[in-house]
């Protein structure tokens, strides 16, 4: 890791060095930018929306949810706002039918 970071600074011109100590000066706004994107990135690479299906590899925006009961925490990942929000809709349809359901079963017993 170390080794490719000299690398990577030994191959950099005057101009970017000049550009990345002036990150630096500012508390990294640059650096913090790029390496969340990449993160995002690599987070994102061969995964699809969870809606749709669509490629979310190299997507700018990506939504990203983090469900469920603490301990069995689920992740997806959707395209565009509306597949969140449809996903959205379907947890709260699926919660509504759980609670039916329940309501019926004590109701019955
Ligand atoms: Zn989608």
């Amino acid at each position: 890791m170390s080794e490719d970071l000299l690398d990577i600074i030994g191959k950099m011109s005057y101009d970017e060095l000049k550009t990345v100590e002036r990150d630096l000066s500012m508390g990294i706004p640059l650096m913090k930018s790029l390496v969340t994107n990449r993160m995002q990135e690599l987070e994102t690479s061969g995964k699809s929306c969870a809606v749709c299906g669509g490629n979310l590899g190299g997507k700018d925006n990506v939504f990203t949810l983090v469900f469920g009961p603490a301990g069995l925490k689920r992740k997806a990942s959707f395209c565009a706002i509306d597949c969140l929000g449809y996903f959205i809709d379907r947890l709260k349809e699926i919660r509504r039918r759980s609670k039916e359901g329940m309501r019926l079963a004590i109701k019955n017993s």
